[in-house]
């Protein structure tokens, strides 16, 4: 039995360990991992580690002498299958049974499968974990031709990496635009024509049929329309499902995701859960039920168990921000832009350094800043404080954003 006992051994899950020990908690601690590693950084993933420019040491969270140092015990390579809330009990995949004081749920998600024929072939790779990236590379000396489906970060980020790395890759988005569901039209549009101009075959409005093999092994694309795109390589970047069944089935209210109050508690006792399979009401999406996918709002959900668990209620109401680095363009967003009703355009995309300024009800909700760091670090204030300032003023470089808040 441990006091506190954390399913998924990723961002979240870390940070609340740390937290905790950083809080001076002193009860026991254990971090059961479905992962042989100890807790690393994903974002690297399909960015420096995919490219070969970062070692695994490199990303990890924390050295690994360093769970052993703060008395956490990490219970690698071990999967949790089912919770019983009444005995407190966690049941792991090899027969296991392990109590707990309190419960944090971790657990990320598993990458969306393609649900066409083809979909489990060799040559087809998710991006989610380093077994899926170590895969990749270590394919990529034979590979010929690359084929992303999906072209949301993920697909993005390794499309530029594998480009750069000097393979023809192709990009298949079924909707309109790229990013459709986390970015306005201007910053879409923006990468598509830098994807190209990179030499990517972009191509949205896409739909796959299925993936063609040759002795089990992907051979290529075949899109609705008939016709097929050779590829030795398809990587797949279409979304997570929650990994929270288990917590579903004994009882936790949810459904995309677990459902969690303020301070991270599901409906049931003790049980807590945060990261990317946390569904939470966030009030920078006006109060609305989310799950957000980021390093951010798993760290910050981590820290507010951790404070809940040492005396410290507070209710999450961190803002939202978010990295991506394509190229040499480092995008950095700063709120929630679904909802916006107005956008200011600040820069010419031209320059390869400009920001997107969401408004809603003419408020500033979020930013999406391309090489504009300055953007990004004054627009934050805006963002937090739910400035009402005229666009044409936002839409003005010459005026630091700085300069329009009260
Ligand atoms: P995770 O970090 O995924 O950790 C969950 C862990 O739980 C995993 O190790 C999983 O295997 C394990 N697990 C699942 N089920 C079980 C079980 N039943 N028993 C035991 N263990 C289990 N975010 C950004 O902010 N910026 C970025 O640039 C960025 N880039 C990304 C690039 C890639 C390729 C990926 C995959 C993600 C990226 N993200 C980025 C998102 C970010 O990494 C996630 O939001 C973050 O990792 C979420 O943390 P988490 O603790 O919820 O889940």
């Amino acid at each position: 039995r441990y006091d506190v006992l954390i399913v998924g051994a990723g961002h979240g899950g870390a940070q609340a360990a740390i937290a905790l020990r950083q809080r001076k908690f002193e009860g026991s601690i254990a971090l059961i991992g479905d992962e042989p590693e100890p807790p690393y950084e994903r974002p690297p993933l399909s960015k420096e580690y995919l490219a070969g420019d970062k070692p695994f040491d490199r990303i990890l969270i924390r050295p690994p002498a360093f769970w052993a140092e703060r008395d956490v015990t990490l219970l690698l390579g071990r999967k949790a299958v089912a919770v019983d809330p009444q005995a407190r009990e966690v049941l792991l995949e090899d027969g296991a049974r392990i109590g707990y004081g309190a419960l944090i749920w971790a657990a990320g998600g598993a990458p969306r499968r393609l649900v066409c024929a083809g979909h489990d072939l060799a040559g087809v790779h998710a991006v989610r974990s380093r077994t899926d990236v170590d895969r990749m590379i270590a394919e990529l000396p034979g590979t010929k031709r690359v084929v992303v489906i999906g072209g949301g970060y993920i697909g993005l980020e390794a499309a530029a990496v594998l480009t750069k790395l000097g393979k023809p890759v192709t990009v298949l988005e079924a909707q309109d635009r790229v990013l459709a569901r986390v970015a306005g039209e201007p910053l879409s549009r923006f990468y598509e024509a830098e994807h190209r101009a990179q030499g990517v075959d972009l191509r949205t409005n896409v739909l796959v049929e299925c993936i063609e093999e040759r002795d089990g092994a992907a051979t290529g694309v075949r899109l609705a329309d008939g016709s097929v795109l050779a590829a030795d390589m398809v990587i797949v970047g279409i979304g997570i499902v929650p990994a929270v069944e288990p917590l579903i089935a004994a009882g936790a209210q949810g459904g995309n995701g677990v459902d969690v109050d303020a301070l991270c508690r599901t409906s049931l006792p003790d049980i807590y859960a945060i990261g990317d399979c946390a569904a939470h009401e966030n009030v920078f999406a006006g109060g609305a039920r989310i799950r957000l996918e980021s390093v951010q709002n798993a760290t910050d959900q981590a820290t507010t168990v951790a404070k809940a668990l040492t005396g410290a209620e507070e209710p999450y109401a961190a803002v939202p921000w978010f990295w991506s680095n394509q190229y040499d363009l480092r995008l950095q967003t700063v709120g929630l832009s679904a909802g916006h009703d107005q956008v200011a355009l600040r820069g010419d995309p031209a320059d390869r350094a400009f920001s997107l300024i969401y408004l809603r009800d003419s408020r500033v909700i979020a930013l999406d800043c391309v090489n504009a760091v300055r953007d990004y670090v004054q627009g934050r204030a805006l963002v937090l404080a739910g400035a009402r300032i005229d666009p044409a003023l936002l839409a003005d470089a010459a005026v630091p954003l700085k300069s329009l808040l009260e």
